[in-house]
């Protein structure tokens, strides 16, 4: 049997899903661009029916992106493959993921068709993205909740009708490991071409948190594509986390026998990207990427980790990519030493650019005495530009105490260079620059996340403030960093804002929603 699994990311389609987080095209083709480097074989970019937001982040990625496979989600319909194939046009490596409900409960609620009704869908649906493009996945939707024989009889349809993939999804998080194992080899036995001609997928959710087992147990019943997304994000508990079957597979190649061809190296990289972007925190003992996860290896350097690593860790930190969290540079550093450690962390920043990130790595310098690669890599992320500012903060100023109203000054400058002055008052230093910002900008939103956290240890590490505004049901994330975390959390809510201004009105159609 092939020994090579491939890696089908979907963070840009199902985990953008979640909690309605919307991201900007820009964001969307950053984070591409990286799992282009990380070497994933299929990028599901998004689900190009379901709004215009999806359908350009199609099309840009699929024009950009070149090496991997670029996928669009579409129903079982002839509208949504034309329009997947529309936005798959310019694609090196186009597919287009058709997906149909097979379980009964999905049958009777939402399609309201019987069985062989819905098997003659999959077929046309399949024939007709045939015609676009030579590379179609199919998905029967809640397929660990179908009935088993009318399962293998739908996915041989789909087979005939000319599918290159066959992808069974757990919609719903309901699997178990040795059972799910069991339904892989039954699928395998009814439909001689899965494994051979035809690649078998599995797609996993973590509602119950066996996503990762789940897909592990499909690899050694014989999948070889798995679903998933870069920190497990997704809706409800997420899906498969990537991160974990790439790391499972590499360590455990001896029991799978088989392997992905995954660069590690991008692993951390990859996922402070999509925590960045999509505001999801990473917990601190999360497996293979966590902060904790090597914590014992930076701060004991004892001798006996050292003469023998194996005794303490199964995996190496070099090997996902975390960067060594010693002191790299300090205000005595040069821009050249500057650029050459950027160099290594993977930015390619230009000689524009340059300019402007080595005055801000001065200014941090100045008030904290190392800087470390995190902190560059923090510095590194409030560079991204995906949309243009509303707003820039010029001035923030408070008072605050415990015998004081806290009270805050903002000053904000617009695109025409016009800048404005408004003061409040707040129930603290944050509520206050908040309401002082409210009174200039004037968009009604709610707050809904406020979280500070420190890029390294010590008391004078920079805050990264993240925070989550909601209006009209969507979510708008917004970040920002200082060693002053009034200014990092003013900069956060500012990001935010300018982020709504700029996305105007992102919703997606509401049959979106259902997906496998
Ligand atoms: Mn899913």
């Amino acid at each position: 049997m092939e020994d090579r699994v491939l890696i089908f990311d979907t963070t840009l389609r199902d985990g953008e899903q979640s909690a309605g987080t919307a991201m900007t095209v820009e964001e969307k083709l950053e984070i591409a661009r990286q799992l282009d480097r990380l070497g994933v074989d299929v990028i599901e970019a998004g689900f190009a029916v379901s709004s215009n937001g999806d359908f350009e982040a199609v099309r840009r990625i699929a024009r950009e992106v070149r090496r991997p496979i670029i996928a669009s989600l579409a129903h079982a319909n002839l509208k949504a493959i034309d329009r997947a194939a529309e936005a798959l046009k310019d694609a090196a490596h186009p597919r287009i993921h058709v997906f149909l409900s097979s379980s009964d409960t999905h049958l009777q609620h939402q399609l309201r068709k019987n069985r062989e009704e819905v098997v003659e869908m999959a077929q046309k649906a399949v024939a007709h993205a045939r015609k676009h493009v030579d590379d179609v996945e199919f998905s029967p939707m809640d397929s660990s909740r179908t009935d088993k024989e009318f399962l293998a009889h739908m996915v041989k349809a789909a087979v005939e009708a000319g599918a290159t993939t066959i992808n069974i999804p757990d919609t719903v998080g309901y699997a178990i490991p040795a059972q799910f194992a069991e339904l892989i080899t039954f699928l395998r036995e009814r439909v001689p071409q899965l494994g051979d001609t035809v690649r078998l997928s599995v797609h996993c959710h973590d509602d119950l948190g066996m996503a990762v087992a789940n897909s592990l147990a499909a690899v050694k019943a014989g999948a070889r594509q798995v679903e998933g997304c870069i920190n497990g994000v997704g809706e409800r508990a997420g899906n498969t986390a990537l991160e974990e079957v790439i790391m499972a597979l590499r360590t455990r190649k001896d029991y799978f026998g088989a392997d992905t061809a995954i660069n590690t190296g991008e692993l951390y990289r990859t996922s402070k990207l999509v925590s960045q972007i999509t505001g999801f925190a990473v917990q601190p003992n999360k497996a293979v990427i966590g902060r904790n996860a090597f914590r014992h290896a930076s701060g004991i350097h004892q001798d006996g980790l050292l003469k023998d690593r194996s005794t303490y860790e199964i995996l190496d930190p070099l090997s996902v990519g975390v960067p060594r969290s010693e002191l790299v540079l300090s205000k005595l550093s040069g821009r050249h030493g500057l650029k050459s450690r950027l160099n290594e962390l993977g930015f390619t920043p230009t000689e524009e650019e340059m300019t402007k990130i080595y005055d801000q790595f001065k200014e941090l310098a100045d008030k904290k005495r190392e800087v470390t690669d995190r902190d560059l890599m923090s510095l590194m992320n409030g560079q991204r530009v995906s949309f243009s500012d509303t707003y820039t903060i010029e001035h923030v100023q408070v008072t605050c105490g415990d015998h004081e109203v806290a009270t805050a000054t903002v000053k904000l400058k617009d695109q025409q260079g016009k800048t404005q002055t408004d003061a409040a008052t707040g129930a603290g230093p944050v509520d206050a620059v908040y309401k002082a910002i409210n009174r200039i900008v004037q968009v009604p939103n709610k707050l809904t996340e406020f979280s500070v956290n420190a890029v390294t240890e010590g008391i004078d590490a920079v805050g990264e403030v993240s925070i989550r505004i909601e209006q009209g049901g969507v979510s708008y994330i917004g970040r920002g960093a200082d060693t002053d975390i009034i200014v990092a959390s003013a900069r956060a809510y500012m990001n935010a804002l300018n982020r709504l201004l700029a996305m105007g009105d992102p919703t997606k159609a509401p049959e979106a929603a259902l997906t496998p």
